[in-house]
């Protein structure tokens, strides 16, 4: 059988290595850390359990369409949950929203609550249903680096709506229009941080985003974010997938404009293809260094990077749900502060991840396991030690106002998280969370494709790559590379 080489054992090149073991290729795994998931993974201090990066999980369809295409009933290895609420938002004035999942009971409440009024909510989810309709087929399903993705029918279609798709406006601009108040406004501007992009900028095609989490969910699995990592890599072994951890690939070797195998601490590995999942900007400097760079490509702005206190907090607030946002009060300045100036606005908006709300297990009895997060600009040299001391304290300031505690007394453990280390852990470039920012309207356009152009047998997926960042996207980019492999072997 044919052989294949995955280089890291992130979310997407799980899934990879399951595509390509359904398709008879016998499968090799390197990953430079000891662990599987990369972004996706889990830490655990003193009975408490965090899952380290992702924590919205969206589309999980995507997830199970790898039990299925490998003969297996997606329940029996891995579950979740509909969230009832998607988030709960919170702001300086005492003004609080729930996120229901149940659209009207949202719409309902920011009536009430906010004086939006109930109908311009439905609008809006509409609106953001039809972009999704329209150019989730062409975007997300397909690689946008063949002719036929330009010219099949849906393409067609999208073409003439161009307009009612946002191509030519800002997130910002198109909520400003479609809501009254500012805290609306706010709320829906905040979907841009999904994929690390900047709401003053990105184009309002990424209203996309709230239909995914309104639409169809925001959901939770029941062994939290990490069993997504888990259940796929159990997945992989099953069908005799092959992992070798603390394997750090060196260099793709490439003969004759063709990738043969790779080189892991002096030993060569042969095969047949060759799968990169590791961040494009990194793996050009390392292991493809000595390959045509695409320039262009490599260049574009990445996306914004997280600060992230994992807290145990020896207290129970009742008030709080699975996903919890501390609305900043000056969101335009935060965001020029993240972009623009590359450093920390001293009111940021604040995250508060709880998955013991849904898994009691995660902390002892009492007790809550607290991921907080800022969004911050990715690395760029700052002097990240003194910044972060500072939005430790604005954090806490920011909470101890907005819920009423004190909220340093209740802090049992505690772990950072911040982009010099989202970098040294997963190697993505700066250590951006999604890859390359959505800032412009090209960004689509420059993602890297999902194959190498000019080395043969060479391919790609992750959040670096086409169609981008987060978890969903990067298993679709699996999926585009899988069926590049095949038709690429019938074409033979
Ligand atoms: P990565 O997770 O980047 O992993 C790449 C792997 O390759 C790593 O394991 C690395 O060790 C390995 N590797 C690199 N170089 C080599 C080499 N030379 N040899 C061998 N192995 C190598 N997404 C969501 O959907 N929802 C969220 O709520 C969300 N929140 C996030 C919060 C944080 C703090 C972070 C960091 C990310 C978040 N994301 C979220 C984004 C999401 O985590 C990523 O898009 C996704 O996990 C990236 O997966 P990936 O397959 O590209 O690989």
């Amino acid at each position: 059988s044919k052989k294949a080489i995955v280089i890291g054992a992130g979310i997407a090149g799980l899934a990879a290595a399951v595509r390509l073991a359904n398709k008879g290729f016998q499968v090799q795994v390197f990953e430079a850390n000891a662990y599987p998931g990369g972004k996706l993974s889990e830490i655990e201090i003193k009975g408490y359990r965090f899952d380290a990066g992702p924590s919205l999980f969206t589309l999980p369809d995507q997830v199970e369409e790898l039990f299925r295409i490998s003969g297996k009933n997606p329940s029996d290895h891995f579950q979740y949950i509909k969230l009832p609420v998607a988030c709960h938002y919170f702001w300086e004035d005492g003004n609080q929203v729930k996120a229901w999942a149940d659209i009207n009971q949202f719409a309902d409440e920011v009536e009430t609550k906010l004086g939006e009024p109930a109908d311009n909510v439905r609008k809006a989810l509409k609106s953001s249903a039809f972009i999704y309709d329209h150019l989730s087929p062409l975007f997300m399903h397909r690689s946008l680096h063949k002719l036929n993705t330009w010219t099949n029918k849906e393409a067609l279609k999208s073409y003439l709506k161009m307009g009612k798709l946002g191509i030519f406006s800002t997130m910002n601009k198109a909520n400003e229009k479609r809501f009254v108040q500012p805290k609306m406004v706010q709320l829906f501007n905040r979907y841009a941080t999904y994929n690390g992009s900047n709401p003053y900028q990105t184009p309002a095609t990424l209203n996309i985003i709230p239909h995914l989490e309104f639409n169809i969910g925001a959901f939770f699995p029941k062994n939290g974010m990490h069993d997504i990592t888990l259940s796929i890599y159990r997945l992989a072994l099953e069908l005799g997938v092959d992992f070798t951890f603390n394997a750090k690939v060196d260099e793709v070797l490439v003969d004759n404009h063709k990738a043969s195998g790779v080189l892991v601490n002096g030993q060569k590995y042969l095969a047949d293809i060759i799968v990169n999942n590791m961040d494009m900007v990194n793996a050009y400097k390392s292991i493809l260094r000595k390959q045509k760079q695409p320039k262009l490509l490599l260049n574009q702005p990445k996306s914004s990077s997280a600060l992230i206190f994992y807290w145990g907090i020896k207290k129970n607030f009742a008030e709080l749900d699975l996903h919890n946002i501390l609305f900043s009060d000056n969101y335009r300045e935060e965001f020029e502060h993240i972009f623009h100036k590359k450093t920390i606005y001293h009111d940021p908006t604040v995250y508060i991840n709880i998955t013991s709300v849904y898994k009691p297990d995660d902390a002892p009895k009492g007790c809550m396991n607290w991921f907080t997060m800022i969004n911050v600009p990715n690395n760029q040299g700052q002097e990240w030690d003194k910044m972060i001391i500072e939005a430790r304290k604005n954090i806490i300031a920011k909470i101890n106002r907005i819920l009423k505690t004190d909220i340093e007394s209740l802090i049992e453990v505690e772990d950072v998280l911040e982009p010099r280390t989202i970098e040294s852990r997963t190697s993505s470039a700066n250590g951006a969370l999604y890859g390359n920012s959505s800032n412009n309207m090209y960004a689509a356009f420059l993602r890297h494709a999902n194959y190498s152009s000019t080395i043969k047998n060479l391919y790609f997926c992750g959040g670096s790559v086409h169609p981008g960042g987060g978890i969903p996207l990067c298993l679709l980019s699996a999926k585009i590379m899988t069926e590049m492999v095949e038709e690429n072997l019938e074409a033979k």
